[in-house]
């Protein structure tokens, strides 16, 4: 399938975890993909060359979400290397979890400025490249629904957000033809989240389907809103989450 051919995708945070899964899947179906990671270097430069060594064509960038002008270079280096911007997929995020009474200023600045600002901030740098039929694609998670268990205030705030930003964003470009959408993952195994703690356990025992998904299961959701196929679905939140929140 080459449903992406002479598309051009960013996709932040995209050489670890999930977002390895959504890169190489959008390169696979032919885009070219910009790769943003702050700390994992080696291993985005890997995703990036193991594509181009396969026939596709990606590049990884340092870009730490936090840091707002770096977006903005990440962005203006996907426009000065491949012209255009189609797809602008929001992966990067943190968690932190702990309890209320621990939490601090800085935690609240460090959660909020790459799991809500960054999104802000590189939809607005992205926009004004990005053509009729291109796409805004957001990760939040199944959290902003249904917190489930203590210590998740922050991480749960901040992901509650992208709700509202999607819905705004959404109207806000209409007219332009770009859709703007918010996939919210459940448990998915990634170093963020892995299914052999106490607290998988919990997890898997209120899913539906009692096992942990994988980045292929959402870089499919993103691959389908991304295409022409998911052209009619905008300003939305779509779950994917094994049933955890039903
Ligand atoms: P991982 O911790 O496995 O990977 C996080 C990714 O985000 C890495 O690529 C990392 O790159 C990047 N990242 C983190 N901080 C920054 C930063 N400051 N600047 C740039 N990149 C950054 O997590 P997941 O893959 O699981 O998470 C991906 C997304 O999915 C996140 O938004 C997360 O909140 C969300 N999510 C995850 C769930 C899960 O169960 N795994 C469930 C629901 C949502 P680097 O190492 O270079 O910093």
């Amino acid at each position: 399938m080459e449903r992406f051919k002479n598309k051009v995708a960013i996709v932040t945070g995209g050489g670890r975890g999930m977002g390895v899964a959504i890169t190489n899947r959008l390169a696979a179906e032919g885009a070219t993909v910009v790769l943003t990671y702050s700390k994992s270097r080696d291993q985005a430069e890997g995703v990036a060359a193991k594509i181009n060594a396969s026939g596709g064509r990606a590049l990884a960038v340092e870009a730490d979400s936090a840091n707002p002008q770096a977006i903005i270079d990440a962005v203006a280096t996907t426009i000065t290397e491949f012209g255009k911007i189609d797809m602008l997929v929001n992966n990067a995020g943190i968690y932190i979890g702990k309890d209320f009474e621990d939490h601090t200023l800085e935690d609240y600045e460090q959660i909020m400025a790459v799991n809500v600002r960054a999104v802000y901030v590189a939809s607005l740098a992205a926009v004004k490249h990005i053509p009729a039929g291109g796409r805004i694609i957001t990760i939040g998670s199944n959290m902003a629904v249904s917190a489930l268990s203590p210590q998740t205030t922050l991480y749960t705030m901040s992901k509650a957000a992208l709700a509202g930003f999607t819905r705004g964003l959404a109207r806000d470009l209409g007219n332009k033809e770009i859709t703007v959408n918010l996939v919210q993952p459940g448990p998915i195994d990634t170093d963020m989240n892995r299914p052999d703690t106490d607290h998988a356990d919990f997890l898997k025992s209120r899913m539906a389907l009692s096992e942990y998904g994988t980045g292929d299961d959402i870089a499919g959701l993103v691959a389908y809103l991304a295409s022409d196929e998911g052209k009619f679905i905008t300003g939305t939140a779509i779950t994917i989450d094994g049933g955890l929140n039903a």
